[in-house]
């Protein structure tokens, strides 16, 4: 038996003004209703977190995603079947998901991409490579399409990710959400031209790598999220995440960087601001 020491209760970290939140599953944190959208989106603000983009992992998640943008101005939603789930991808599923990602509270088409940790670990409940890589080339081409922000899931996938978007058409903002690849991906994302977004992973102490890459990342290429549920930042890893949480995790990237965190806050919403086009 091993015994456990108390988690400390989360809180945020001190307000920092205009902080946006470019990734976070508000249904998953238990956010549907118009109440309990009001009520996350609150203790959010209280924090600084001024706009935020809630994303679904299936179809039933992504409808409530958007249906959360449309309940609260400061809440996005994107839109897509995650790479795990890809058999879901139907010629259903493809009609609604082209439909969804035309409504004007959707600005990205996400999260789409490889995953093949999960092919390895519980390999009967996720898709297969080529299942994976067929939906995420659909994926691409909506977001082509649609104008909107192409935003991927990448989780032992490095190669895979970076030879398909080599070779498909290119949306016009590529997001790499949770970026936890080694420093070469790094530098490979950024000279194509994509935005590396960072989660709670990267305030982890044995994490200095994705340190790195933050600090390598030029303005406009660096966004941050809270990936909530999951991913909960330094010093509560472990608890359960929420968007007003994101603050510790802006601070440690302004400290990779050697800014001030209201600067870094500033750039990284210019940046939300440009990507998802509101
Ligand atoms: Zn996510």
């Amino acid at each position: 038996m091993s015994k456990k020491k108390p988690r400390p209760t989360p809180v945020p970290a001190e307000p920092i003004p205009g902080l946006v939140d470019a990734h976070t599953h508000l249904a998953s944190c238990g956010a549907r209703t118009q109440e309990e959208v009001d009520a996350i989106v609150g203790r959010a603000l209280a924090a600084g977190v001024e706009r935020m983009c809630t994303v679904g992992d299936g179809l039933a998640e992504a409808e409530d995603a958007l249906a959360a943008a449309h309940m609260h101005e400061r809440v996005f939603a994107a839109c897509a079947i995650h790479p795990t789930r890809a058999l879901e991808l139907d010629d259903a599923a493809r009609v609604r998901l082209t439909a969804m990602a035309a409504d004007e509270r959707c600005v990205a088409v996400g999260e789409t991409g490889i995953d093949t940790y999960w092919l390895t670990h519980d390999a009967e409940g996720t898709a297969p490579l080529e299942v994976q890589e067929e939906a995420f080339r659909w994926h691409i081409e909506l977001a082509v399409e649609s104008g909107k922000a192409l935003m991927i899931h990448n989780r032992e996938g490095d190669a895979a990710m970076l030879r398909i978007l080599d070779d498909a058409p290119r949306p016009e903002h590529v997001i790499l959400h949770c970026f936890s690849s080694p420093l070469d991906v790094a530098r490979e994302a950024i000279e194509r031209g994509y935005v590396l977004s960072f989660a709670g992973n990267v305030t982890f102490k044995r994490n200095e790598e994705l340190r790195e890459a933050a600090r390598l990342a030029p303005p406009g290429q660096l966004l941050v999220e809270t990936d909530a549920p999951y991913m909960t930042p330094e010093p509560f890893r472990g608890a359960r995440n929420e968007p007003s949480l994101i603050g510790h995790t802006a601070r440690v990237l302004a400290d990779a960087r050697g800014m001030e965190v209201a600067d870094v806050a500033r750039e990284i919403g210019e940046t939300f601001s440009r990507v998802y086009g509101v």
